[in-house]
């Protein structure tokens, strides 16, 4: 299972393609990609089995944008299905969402959404975590950054994370706890990874997420590594060999 991620000049599918196929000796049942074009569309595109047959699946789809999130599934709750791949989709189609790990507390937070009339597509606990996010956010009017430092909070279990928004076209939201993610640090670009094979050919400068972190990853901006409990920390970014 992996992560990719992607924002800056290039166009976004390829790199990510890429990057799950470096990812691909992890294991996997499924993929897909989530992209957000240059007029602020956000399309999730996912299917059953290999890498190749999501290639198959969005050639005469748009893949156009220059940021995106990428993913291989190994199901821990749900089926190997083209409903349970990621990304996931809160309820309004916002907010799409990629997740490798599990969250231990989703029936209780799912019980609660239901109550609150959230439908629900897959049967992952992925989908419980993205539209627990919106939820949180609608409930407070939080900014997403807030709204996903606490639902993380209310959390149970172990996820690296990525998070895109429609209309958002310059940030990757991305966090961890007992999952890895890696941030690479480009010239006008960052790339995002669950281990630095997806990066190494772009840059040998990276931040290794720690447990509680998130990303903020912006569009020309330095990453903003800040904690669930909304503490800054400093950049720390390692200089791999490249070889
Ligand atoms: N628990 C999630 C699912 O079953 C993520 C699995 C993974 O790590 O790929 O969909």
């Amino acid at each position: 299972c992996g992560i990719v991620g992607y924002i800056g000049f290039r166009e976004a599918y390829p790199v990510l393609i890429k990057g799950l196929h470096r990812l691909e000796y992890r294991g996997y049942d499924s993929a897909g990609v989530a992209l957000i074009n240059e007029r602020n569309n956000l399309s999730v595109y996912k299917s059953k089995g290999r890498v190749q047959d999501l290639e198959e699946y969005v050639q005469d789809k748009d893949t156009s944008g220059t940021i995106g999130i990428a993913h291989t599934r190994w199901a821990t709750h749900g089926e190997p299905s083209n409903a349970n791949a990621h990304p996931h989709y809160s309820q309004s189609e916002s907010l799409a969402l990629i997740h490798n790990g599990i969250i231990e507390n989703y029936a209780v937070l799912k019980a609660q959404l239901i109550a609150n009339g959230y439908t629900f597509h897959s049967s992952t606990d992925t989908e419980v975590l993205v539209q627990w996010i919106e939820y949180i956010r609608q409930l407070n009017g939080y900014d997403l950054l807030t709204a996903v430092q606490i639902a993380l909070s209310q959390v149970v279990g172990a996820y690296a994370i990525a998070l895109l928004e429609k209309g958002n076209p310059d940030q990757i939201i991305a966090a961890r706890k007992s999952s890895p993610l890696v941030v690479g640090v480009g010239k006008g670009e960052f790339f995002l990874a669950s281990d630095a094979s997806p990066i190494i050919e772009y840059t040998n400068k990276v931040i290794y997420l720690d447990d509680e972190e998130i990303a903020v990853i912006r569009r020309d901006q330095e990453p903003k590594i800040i904690t669930l409990t909304n503490v800054r920390k400093p950049l720390h970014i390692k200089e791999l060999e490249m070889n």
